[in-house]
């Protein structure tokens, strides 16, 4: 993320992302939004000589230098009249004339003007403040670093009045506070670092008005309207390292997170691939290795040797103080706060009834008529203890019939959902995944920007991720309960993996190994996402589910729309 300009003042960096697109410049400038991507990174790369600040000072303007042309490389320039700042990559001088140069990757265009407006708009911004400083200015140079081209760029009057036309603009659009609709089908989209937050298409499908339930209007849908382009990775590199050897320690090393057990190196994975980190019960990890992850925005997650998520490490908050605060509003609202509570809720009840409709074999068409009900009857609800009241009589429905999913032959029974501690095999299964179901969603609503700790169904509680409770309503059955089916009916998970004490079922360390590989594998999977139509992972639908829920909380779509599978 760039160093923060003084209070007031607009970067001229910031020009080039708003001329590029005014969301772009809204998301980083006023919700303090920031991603690499590889254009970014490569951006970095070709700055990295031409960002070491240069001592050598600069004629003061008038002088001339002592030599014919000296240069300056990365000169900080500030103006309070017009409100701007820039760091200009190279500064040339040549008498009584001042030439700044912008070092861009890439070739140059084949353009009469020689280079995008976004690139030219920031190029003038620097000249603008070299002319205000006193100086001459009358052109400055891009680089194109594949190309090795220098081209010039003059400072026009035309330049000028559309540099100052947007910088006002940009002001005006920072100051209303409402940020500007994403571009509609764009080419710019693909190539912009914070596609995977924006959702450009996605946010336009849903707040240009979507249908509550999905249906397949592709017979009768124009060609081309209502599209979603796939600009989201179907998965993310990165992946979690999870630590549950009693005694282990985790360290660093250079570029890599070192896992040893007494003197024993367990595991060793580079930080670039690690996503977060679990540590399950007594084990260690260095102050060192503390302060790398919080430096790169990797949580750990601790957990008690039986699964319990107790906590979460993480560098300082998420800079969407915006965010934050439309979400403690909309807490605080009891008919907002219902509507969202309802669309989990109801998500929560049909997806029930899929997983029992799919995978049942006795008949339970009653059971799955009352789970049509109760989602009708939830998104109707008027209160969030009503709607406990009706989640609670479906989950009751539900989990009898659960119970006529496992085969016979494996010997597991479950008799009903228990917990704290689950008295039962299958409970504890169920009692770790979603746990983990609890951790993956904290994550997912921490690096979308939204405090997990504040929910709308489940009320706060001291040292509960209300919101990830909320946001896991959904994938219950989707992702932990066909997860620990799967475990036992095909006897991936087996009665020995499982201990009894005074109170309550543990799973052995081999029975946790053999959950967390199935739940892995599981968050692995790709599905068809229901409303968007491309292929991702379930890990990836957990992180756009609450990113859409940023979007509603910001007022960009009318409704959150729970993630359903038919
Ligand atoms: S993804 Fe598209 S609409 Fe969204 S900020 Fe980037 S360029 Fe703008």
């Amino acid at each position: 993320m760039p160093d923060a300009p003084p209070d007031g003042y607009v970067p001229a960096r910031m020009l080039n992302e708003f001329a590029y697109c005014p969301r772009l410049a809204y998301l980083e400038w006023v919700q303090g939004e920031w991603a690499d991507n590889p254009d970014t990174l490569d951006g970095k790369f070709v700055h990295r000589n031409v960002d070491r600040e240069d001592r050598r000072p600069v004629p003061v303007p008038g002088e001339s230098a002592d030599s014919p042309t000296l240069h300056a490389r990365s000169v900080r320039l500030e103006n309070e009249a017009l409100g701007l700042v820039a760091v200009v990559d190279l500064l040339e001088v040549d008498g009584t004339t001042v030439t700044p140069i912008d070092y861009k990757k890439g070739e140059a265009p084949d353009l009469p003007e020689g280079a995008w407006e976004p690139e030219r708009v920031q190029l003038c911004a620097q000249g603008l403040l070299l002319r205000a400083a006193g100086y001459t200015c009358d052109a400055g140079v891009i680089y194109f670093s594949a190309s090795k081209r220098r081209v010039t760029i003059p400072f026009d009057d035309t330049l000028v009045a559309r540099t100052l036309a947007l910088l006002a603009d940009f002001r005006r659009v920072a100051a209303a506070g409402t940020i500007p609709p994403p571009l509609v089908d764009s080419p710019k989209c693909p190539r912009c670092s914070l596609v995977t937050l924006c959702l450009p298409d996605e946010t336009n499908l849903l707040r240009l008005g979507l249908p509550a339930a999905p249906v397949d209007d592709s017979a009768t849908r124009p060609p081309g309207a209502g599209k979603v382009r796939a600009l989201l990775a179907p998965n993310d590199d990165a992946r979690p390292l999870s630590v549950s050897e009693p005694g282990a320690r985790v360290g660093k090393s250079g570029e890599r997170v070192v896992v040893e057990l007494k003197g024993e190196k367990l595991a060793e994975v580079r930080l670039a691939d690690v996503s977060h980190l679990c540590l399950f019960g007594p084990v260690q990890i260095s102050a060192q290795a503390l302060a790398e992850l919080a430096d790169r925005d990797i949580p750990v997650c601790h957990f008690s040797s039986g699964g319990w998520f107790r906590s979460m490490t993480t560098g300082l908050a998420h800079k969407n103080v915006e965010l934050r605060i439309r979400q403690f509003a909309v807490a605080a609202d009891p008919p907002a706060a219902t509507k969202l509570a309802a669309a989990f809720v109801a998500g929560k009840i049909r997806n029930c009834r899929t997983l029992l409709r799919r995978n049942a074999s006795d008949d339970v068409t009653m059971t799955l008529n009352a789970l049509a009900d109760a989602a009708t009857a939830a998104e109707r609800a008027e209160s969030v203890p009503t709607l406990m009241g009706i989640e609670g009589m479906a989950a009751k429905r539900y989990f009898a019939a659960f119970g006529g999913l496992f085969k016979e032959a494996t010997g597991f029974i479950f008799d009903g959902r228990n917990r704290r501690p689950p008295t039962d095999p299958v409970n504890a299964i169920l009692s770790f995944l979603y746990a983990m179901l609890a951790k993956e969603l904290t994550v997912a609503a921490q690096a979308s920007g939204l405090d997990p700790m504040r929910g709308f169904l489940h009320v706060p509680r001291y040292g509960r991720p209300s919101l990830a409770l909320d946001l896991a309503e959904e994938f219950r059955p989707l992702l932990a309960d066909s997860v620990a089916l799967s475990l036992v009916n095909t006897g991936e998970i087996k009665p020995e993996h499982f201990v009894r004490r005074s109170v309550g079922v543990n799973m052995t360390p081999a029975g946790r190994r053999a959950v967390l590989s199935a739940w892995e594998r599981r968050l692995e999977s790709e599905v068809t996402h229901p409303l968007f139509g491309y292929t991702l992972t379930y890990r990836r639908v957990l992180l756009v589910q609450a990113r859409l829920l940023a979007r509603l909380l910001l007022g960009e779509i009318p409704d959150y729309p729970a993630f359903r599978t038919r």
